[in-house]
C-alpha cells in the first residue's frame, strides 16, 4: 500500500516557512491578483490565493474587473501594477473570457513580477536552466519529491500532458533534477505501456480515471496533478486512486495532494519577487 503525500501538511509547512523569510525583510511582499468575470472557480481560487498572503504575512491586492472589460483597460491597469515600486507580483486568474487575448495578457506583465512564471522571458530563463521563477504547479510537485526523500536522479519519469502551464515545465524540471523523461499527450499510440516504464509517473491530462492500475508499475511513484469533477461532481483526478495506491510506493490525493502545493509554491515565488526587489 503506497504512502500518502499529504500536500496540505506540506504546503502548510512551506507556507511557514515563508512568513518566517518574509518577516525579515524591510517591507512586506506584495501581490496583486486581477480577476475577470465571475467564474465561481476562479473566485474560489483567488480567495485561496488572498487567505494565503494573509497567512504569510504578504500585502495583498484583489482587482476584481467585470466580465466585459477591454482589453485595453486590462492591458492599462497591469501597466500601472508594474510601474508600482511596492508591488512585487503580478498574478492574472485564468482563464480571462473568450473576447481578450490571454497571450497579449501574460505578455505585458513585467517578468520581474511574473510570480506564476508564465511569460515567454520567464519560460525561455527556465528551459535554459537559470534562476528566476519557477511555475507553481510543477515546482510544487519536485518540492513534494523532495520533501518525502523520493530519489529523482536517474530515474524514468512519464509526464502525461504537455501543457504551457504543467506538462511541459513540469518535464523540464525534472530534466534539471536529472530524471530521464518521457512525455506523453493525447497522440501517444501506447499510453500504458510508456506509463509502465515510469518509476515516477505525473498525470497532468483532467480526464477521470484515465491513470488505471494495469498502467502502474509496481512500486511506481504516483502524482496525480488533474482537478476533476467525477460523476458525482466529487473533486477526483486522472487517477483510479484506490486501486493504483496498492500497487504504488507513493501517491498524492485529491484534493489534498497537488493542489496546496501549487498554492505555497505561489507565495514562495512572491516572496522571491520581494528579495529581488530589494525589499
Ligand atoms: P490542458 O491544457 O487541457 O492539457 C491537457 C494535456 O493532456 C494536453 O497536453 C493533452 O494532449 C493531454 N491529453 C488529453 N487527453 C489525453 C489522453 N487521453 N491521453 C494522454 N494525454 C491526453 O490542461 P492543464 O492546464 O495542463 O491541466 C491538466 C489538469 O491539471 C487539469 O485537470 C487541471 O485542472 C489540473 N491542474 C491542476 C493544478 C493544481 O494546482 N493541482 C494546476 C493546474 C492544472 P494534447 O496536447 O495532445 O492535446
Amino acid at each position: 500500500m503506497a504512502t500518502i503525500i499529504d500536500g496540505k501538511a506540506l504546503a502548510a509547512k512551506v507556507k511557514e516557512e515563508v512568513a518566517q523569510k518574509a518577516l525579515a525583510l524591510s517591507a512586506k511582499p506584495a501581490l496583486a491578483v486581477i480577476i475577470v468575470g465571475d467564474n465561481p472557480a476562479s473566485r474560489v481560487y483567488v480567495n485561496g490565493k488572498k487567505k494565503d498572503c494573509g497567512e504569510c504575512g504578504f500585502y495583498s491586492e484583489e482587482y476584481a474587473l467585470p466580465a466585459e472589460v477591454t482589453q485595453k483597460q486590462l492591458l492599462d491597469l497591469i501597466a500601472q501594477l508594474n510601474e508600482r515600486e511596492d508591488m512585487d507580483g503580478i498574478l492574472v486568474q485564468l482563464p480571462l473570457p473568450k473576447h481578450l487575448d490571454e497571450r497579449e495578457v501574460l505578455r505585458a506583465i513585467r517578468p520581474d513580477k511574473d510570480v506564476d512564471c508564465f511569460h515567454p522571458y520567464n519560460v525561455g530563463k527556465l528551459m535554459i536552466g537559470e534562476n528566476g521563477f519557477v511555475p507553481c504547479t510543477p515546482y510544487g510537485v519536485v518540492r513534494m519529491l523532495k520533501e518525502y526523500n523520493i530519489d529523482i536522479r536517474g530515474k524514468h519519469c512519464v509526464v502525461v500532458g504537455r501543457s504551457n502551464i504543467v506538462g511541459k515545465p513540469q518535464a523540464i524540471l525534472m530534466l534539471r533534477e536529472d530524471a530521464t523523461v518521457t512525455i506523453c499527450h493525447s497522440r501517444t499510440p501506447d499510453l500504458a505501456a510508456e506509463c509502465r516504464r515510469a518509476d515516477i509517473l505525473i498525470a497532468a491530462v483532467g480526464r477521470v480515471g484515465l491513470i488505471t492500475a494495469d498502467m502502474v508499475k509496481e512500486g511506481a511513484v504516483v502524482i496525480d496533478v488533474a482537478m476533476n469533477r467525477n460523476e458525482q461532481g466529487k473533486l477526483c483526478g486522472d487517477v483510479c486512486y484506490e486501486e493504483v495506491a496498492e500497487k504504488a510506493s507513493y501517491i498524492t490525493p485529491v484534493p489534498g495532494g497537488v493542489g496546496p502545493m501549487t498554492r505555497a509554491m505561489l507565495m514562495e515565488n512572491t516572496l522571491y519577487a520581494a528579495i529581488q526587489h530589494g525589499k
